[in-house]
């Protein structure tokens, strides 16, 4: 049985914790690998080495650390297939979608190759007599990124290409269940040029989170996951005085007007809803027809859609539409609240429920699941439910739609499909989500935009990649500089000067 290693000053080495955690092939059923659940003492052994390699690549000037980016950039790309098999291999998800999750993250590596224009300062010149004042952006040390299972690539890059670029040195700590895309990317970063010690890959559970977050070096947190532990972070993170951005769990409505392309509409809800097996945070998981007419059509071409997806192991070829959730445990959750929804009273139009594949029966496959006459009480729309279920709450109007996400508590992402542009630029301005698609089921922002959602979203503030991420990574440093030849009055501060 494989034992997974961490990342430690440019080597693999073995956790000494006697603790370990199954990785597991979700197709299968199968554990194909164990992890090493790392202790206190390994996470601060791991921090204080950082700190010393962060001495020197701090000091490193922007450009450089950019190269580093622009070859680990190049690396990417030429280990983009076994990057993607190994996330598929660990998360389930299929092969395109698995170089969606690897080429979601080099786009945030590419704005990194401009490190120096971000970074760059501000300058006032003649503030006041011989006075100029400057502003410059610096790394804030060692920081930390703790990273969920449903993006095995992509977030890890958002954390640490960032961070990276920025000069500092990161504690990578990813999701226990889908360890070994992080620790390729490392030695990626090793073979790009990256120092020894910059980038520690920490393998671990709740201790070596609380380890990090206790930790007094470490001086900023960047976590993704659920809304619970999101939560949690940032209240610990930032009692212990450090800077924190935490992004959570989500519940992303699509409202379909009675003016929208329902083909174009029923498509997108399908992709957006089912694929990755739900996995994703900004699935969309309601729909919202406003008016009985639109409702009854778009449930009716749902169906067929549904109905026609292929679920499967990633082996099985490009036509698989998505594989199985992470665990067994995660795949009895999705039933057991599918059920709640049929015994709270919703119309379950397509069951999902009891999905067995011939030849992967261990696996945790779910079929995909339809609601219809889903309302705002029931467990199945209050709770994130992250599978393949899609759930439909009808409006009777535009305005009910819009408050129905307006009061729903996340905020991640939401769409609106329409052709009327004052009622889309409506939606857009007065729905309180971070991230709003027009006639677009998914929208997250391209990386040199910013992603970050509202609500129980996301704790802290800045938001991920793009300009907030530069400036999450880098505390300000403003100089107010005088030199006594730019003074003609005898050489002291005189106010009058300034007029
Ligand atoms: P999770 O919260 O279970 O785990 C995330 C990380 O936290 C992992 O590294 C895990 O080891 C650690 N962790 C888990 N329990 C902990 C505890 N009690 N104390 C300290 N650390 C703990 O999330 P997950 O199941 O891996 O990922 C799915 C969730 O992530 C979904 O809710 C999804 O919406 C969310 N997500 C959000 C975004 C976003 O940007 N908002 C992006 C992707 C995923």
């Amino acid at each position: 049985m494989d034992v997974i290693k961490n990342y430690i000053n440019g080597s693999f080495v073995e956790s000494t914790s006697t603790r370990t955690a199954d990785v597991m092939n979700p197709a299968t059923g199968e554990v194909q690998a164990q992890v090493k659940l790392s202790s206190k003492a390994e996470l601060d052994d791991a921090v204080a080495k950082a700190a010393e390699a962060q001495k020197a690549w701090g000091a490193t000037n922007p450009q450089r650390r950019a190269r580093v980016m622009m070859k680990f950039g190049a690396l990417i790309n030429e280990n983009m297939d076994k990057l993607a098999e190994l996330v598929s291999r660990e998360h389930g998800k299929t092969l395109p979608d698995a170089k969606g999750d690897v080429q979601r993250g080099l786009e945030v590596v590419e704005v990194c190759m401009g490190a120096p224009n971000m970074l760059k300062g501000e300058f006032t010149d003649n503030g006041g007599p011989g006075i100029d004042l400057y502003s410059m952006r610096q790394p804030l040390g060692v920081v930390a990124g703790i990273t969920p299972f449903n993006f095995p690539a992509m977030i890890p890059l958002w954390k640490m290409a960032p961070a990276l670029a920025c000069g500092n040195a990161m504690i990578l700590k990813p999701s226990e269940r889908v360890p070994s895309t992080a620790l390729l990317l490392a030695e990626l970063l090793k073979e790009a040029g990256l120092p020894d010690g910059v980038l520690q890959v920490v393998n671990g559970d709740k201790e070596v989170v609380d380890a990090i977050l206790d930790n007094d070096t470490i001086a900023a947190v960047g976590f993704v996951g659920s809304t619970p532990i999101a939560q949690y972070i940032y209240g610990r993170a930032a009692n212990n005085g450090k800077r924190a951005q935490c992004f959570g769990g989500a519940k992303n409505h699509m409202i379909i007007m009675p003016d929208a392309d329902l083909d174009k509409a029923a498509d997108a809800l399908v992709g957006a809803g089912y694929g990755a097996a739900g996995e994703r945070c900004m699935a969309i998981s309601v729909a919202v027809p406003v008016g009985k007419e639109t409702a009854d059509a778009l449930i009716e071409k749902l169906v067929p859609r549904v109905e026609k997806l292929k679920v499967g192991p990633y082996t099985a070829g490009d036509d698989v539409d998505y594989g199985p959730v992470i665990t067994a445990q995660s795949k009895a959750r999705i039933e057991g609240l599918i059920n709640s929804g049929v015994d709270q009273g919703a119309n379950l139009v397509i069951d999902g429920r009891g999905f067995e594949l011939q030849g992967y029966e261990n696996g945790f496959f779910c079929g995909p699941s339809l609601f219809d006459n889903v309302t705002p009480d029931m467990d199945i729309y209050k709770e994130e439910i992250f599978g393949p279920v899609l759930s439909q709450v009808r409006a009777d109007s535009y305005e009910d739609a819009l408050n129905l996400v307006i009061d729903n508590d996340y905020g991640n992402g939401t769409a609106i499909y329409t052709a009327d542009g004052d009622t889309a630029r409506d939606f857009a301005h007065r729905v309180n989500v971070g991230m709003v698609g027009i006639n677009f089921p998914i929208p997250v922002p391209l990386s040199y935009h910013t992603f970050g959602g509202w609500k129980k979203s996301a704790f802290g503030d800045l938001n991920q990649y793009g300009p907030d991420a530069f400036r999450f990574y880098t505390k300000t440093k403003t100089v107010t500089a005088r030199w006594f030849s730019g003074i003609k009055d005898g050489g002291e501060f005189n106010f009058k000067a300034m007029d």
